[in-house]
């Protein structure tokens, strides 16, 4: 009997991905040891952030890093570095017109439920650009917009396509024209990883100011964690608003065990061997596809890449065929099993993506999704 036993909570099978909704990702044994750790023994917390920052910065080639309380927080503590910087004060000592008047620029087709940290801090948001492709705007329009108030740029990178719109210009354009300028470029690439390369490519490699991936996704880190890496002037600006130094960012306190927790997640993460990752995950999504045929079954997967946030992994996608289901019928199904399974579903295609999912998990679900093609077929 675990936790989730005693208090009445059904454990799910992850098949979707890292989705936060249902946990994100799951800690190895040795991260979640290094928290137990961490939780056992009293330190101080200025030492062991300074400690922790140093290696991660180490683990992933970058002047310095920090951790905040997952990926938004690291927008909203970012974004608040950059007013700081601008004003040359923490966020504390600046008054509310100072703030207010402080304008973070940002695509309009990189607008998404995540930005709100920005939102928050009370500054000024500048949207440029179209969420399409039809009046693109040009590197003279953007640096148009750069002014005296310019804190920074807010840019959402997936290399290989995610859910982000066509509209803004590209991120080496972007940080050419800011570095004329001094205006710091903050990135969201959140969940950029795999492959572990975006872990320095956007920042040492690319030269933005900052880069901002979950703890939570795919670094299989504690969930309310975000990694932040960069450049060590700008993060010395996130820092003075931060924990523990009194500020916003107290209200975003990344405990030792948590500290510890991603650490140990990241140091794993540099280290897996991503070709044995990849071939793992073809040999599960082409399972799927292997054990099902347009000609003899209720429906037939496809492999599909890259996936839902443009990362460089395969799914496999179901096309139906029989009548009697649908996308959301197969979902509820799965979901509703003893041992229950959760998919995405997308314009009504099931998915299943191999990220979350052990060899066992990945073979208990096939058998399970042809327990439904047994019974219509
Ligand atoms: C998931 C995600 C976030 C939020 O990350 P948290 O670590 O859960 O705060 C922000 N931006 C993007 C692009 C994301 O995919």
């Amino acid at each position: 009997m675990d936790i989730y036993d005693e208090l009445g909570v059904k454990k799910i099978i992850n098949a979707a991905g890292t989705y936060t909704v249902i946990g994100g990702s799951r800690m190895s044994e040795t991260t979640l040891n290094a928290m137990k750790e961490a939780g056992s023994s009293f330190v101080e917390i200025a030492d062991f952030q300074k400690a922790v920052y140093k290696g991660l910065a180490e683990l992933t080639n970058n002047e310095d890093a920090c951790v905040t309380t997952g990926a938004i927080a690291g927008i909203y503590l970012s974004v608040a570095a950059a007013i700081s910087r601008l004003h040359n004060a923490p966020l504390k000592l600046l008054s509310k017109e100072a703030i207010q008047k402080s304008e973070v620029m940002m695509f309009r087709s990189h607008r998404n439920p995540y930005d709100r940290g920005i939102d928050v801090l009370g500054c000024k948001l500048v949207e440029l650009g179209y969420p399409n492709i039809i009046d693109m705007i040009t590197a003279e329009d953007f640096e148009y917009a750069i002014n005296e108030n310019t804190a920074c740029v807010m840019y959402v990178e997936q290399p290989l396509g995610g859910w982000a719109a066509q509209g803004a210009l590209p991120l080496e354009v972007v940080i050419e024209i800011c570095k004329g300028h001094n205006v710091p470029v903050i990135v969201d690439c959140a969940a950029q990883v795999p492959p572990k390369s975006n872990l320095w490519h956007f920042t040492k490699e690319m030269g933005a100011d900052i880069a901002l991936f979950s703890g939570g996704k795919d670094l299989k880190g504690p969930q309310t964690t975000g990694l932040c890496v960069g450049k060590k002037d700008f993060i010395s600006w996130l820092n003075k608003n931060n924990f523990p130094n009194y500020g916003i960012g107290r209200m975003h306190k990344v405990g030792r065990e948590e500290l510890a927790g991603i650490y140990n997640a990241v140091k794993e993460y540099v280290e897996e061997d991503e070709e044995k990752r990849d071939l793992e995950s073809e040999g599960i999504v082409n399972s799927f596809v292997e054990s099902f045929s347009a000609e003899e079954d209720a429906f037939f997967f496809e492999r599909v890449f890259p996936n839902e946030a443009g990362q460089p992994m395969p799914r496999a996608k179901m096309y139906i065929l029989s009548d009697n289901l649908t996308a959301e019928i197969i979902r509820d199904t799965l979901l509703n099993l003893d041992r229950a399974i959760y998919t995405a579903v997308e314009n009504g295609h099931i998915y299943i993506n191999p990220m979350c999912l052990t060899k066992e998990e990945a073979d208990y679900v096939l058998e399970s999704i042809n327990n439904i093609n047994k019974r219509e077929k």
